[in-house]
């Protein structure tokens, strides 16, 4: 059995390969850059207003206002000292502007314009280049995707970019006693939830999980059917069959597909029976039944690896160290992974800890990890995962 840090270092240390694609900027939100982005032009383009106002030239109370300057605007207008021009945010100031004064700082009247503020040079013009000049590097390969990312590339004229393809990724659950929700329950039988909340965390953080195949215990289908996807896919999930009882036969069927051991079995709570493996370029993580063992391995070891295939940093969720709101004892001979809330800066402690539950972790929106056997103060700085 390894250590929670050994087993994320060994996820993270893999070697993939990425593969590249071209996106519209406007539908790369999520991905990483493939190449470095360098800019072809300045930001903004040209001198303009911050502000709506009057441009004038020289420093003096009083100015002649010689014409308008509208957003898009083309001014042929050359400022002479004592004049000035009505100006409209982000429309581009004409030569010779000492400064734009705000349109509530000044009084007109007719063509005479009366400053009621000092003119300092510079003030309320956004420069040519200010932001990003032509030629600088404005984002380098594996730079994330997000809003502002879209700003900026969109602002710089880029319609398509270079990315990183997102990993292809297909689930397997297995086990007998599953029934799919919405279908009449008979004694002994649950409904399946690991297909839905592993489709569901994955597509929250940018992930598509395209296909779920639900098996029964039978080793003949379970191979079969790990055989059949392995070859389609970047990621392999399997939910269940991973432990240690006489219908666990998840194990013996990766095996016998050649899928190598990487690790098997981490030192934590919940999730001890976690697998992962890999042939050639697909990675399996065989992940253990219980629900919340299930969706806590995917947070903390199968995103690192999805956020890597995608071109990324292998980061997992916002890791932060917050204090816990009350003294608790851990009891556990393992580090233990607790579904809590964060509320006013505290960390809150839920109940429903069993990994067969996770209900108190859909009112929740952390998870805190808790060394084994130690005593935690109040307000003892605990490591915090926030759920996205
Ligand atoms: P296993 O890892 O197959 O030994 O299953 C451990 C526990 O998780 C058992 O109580 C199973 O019934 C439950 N379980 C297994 N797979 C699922 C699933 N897909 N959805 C909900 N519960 C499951
Ligand atoms: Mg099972």
């Amino acid at each position: 059995m390894i250590s929670i840090t050994e087993a994320q270092n060994i996820v993270k240390t893999q070697d993939v390969r990425t593969k590249n694609s071209v996106r519209p900027v406007a539908e790369a939100l999520g991905y990483c850059l493939s190449q470095p982005i360098v800019s072809s032009m300045n930001l903004p383009a040209f001198d303009n207003s911050a502000m709506d106002g009057y441009a004038v030239c020289g420093y003096e109370e009083t100015y002649e206002v010689i014409g308008e300057v509208a957003a898009g605007d083309i001014s042929a207008v050359s400022l002479k000292e004592g004049e000035a021009v009505r100006i409209f945010t982000g429309g581009k100031v004409p030569e010779n502007t000492t400064a734009v004064i705000m349109q509530e700082k000044v009084a007109i009247k007719g063509h005479l314009l009366n400053v009621k503020d000092d003119v300092v040079r510079g003030k309320n013009i956004r420069v040519k280049g200010s932001e990003i000049k032509r030629d600088e590097e404005v984002f380098g390969s594996g730079q994330k995707i997000s809003p502002a990312t879209v700003a900026t590339l969109s602002s710089i004229g880029l319609s398509e970019v270079n990315v990183f393809e997102k990993p292809v990724i297909r689930m397997i659950t297995t086990g007998n006693e599953l029934v799919s929700p919405g279908e009449p329950l008979d004694d002994g039988q649950i409904y399946e939830s690991n297909g839905a909340t592993l489709i569901a965390a994955a597509q929250q953080l940018g992930f598509i999980c395209d296909e779920q195949i639900r098996v029964k215990d039978d080793f003949d289908k379970i191979k079969w059917t790990i055989g059949e996807q392995l070859g389609q896919c970047d990621v392999l999930l399997l939910s269940g069959g991973i432990s240690v009882g006489d219908y666990d036969y998840v194990k013996r069927s990766l095996e016998e597909n050649g899928v190598s051991e990487l690790f098997y079995k981490v030192a934590q709570k919940p999730g001890k029976p976690l697998y992962f493996g890999r042939r050639d370029q697909a990675f399996v993580f065989a992940l253990p039944g219980n629900p919340a063992s299930a969706l806590t391995c995917f947070y903390i070891y199968v995103l690192p690896l999805l956020q890597k295939l995608a071109g990324g940093v292998p980061t997992g969720l916002t890791q932060v160290n917050l204090p816990l709101a009350e003294e608790y004892t851990m009891k556990s001979d393992r580090p233990t992974y607790f579904k809590a809330a964060l509320n006013d800066g505290k960390i809150h402690l839920l109940g429903g800890q069993s990994s067969a539950m996770l209900h108190s972790l859909a009112l929740g929106n952390a998870m805190v990890l808790l060394d084994k056997q130690k005593l935690y103060e109040e307000n003892e700085m605990v490591t915090t995962y926030i759920l996205p």
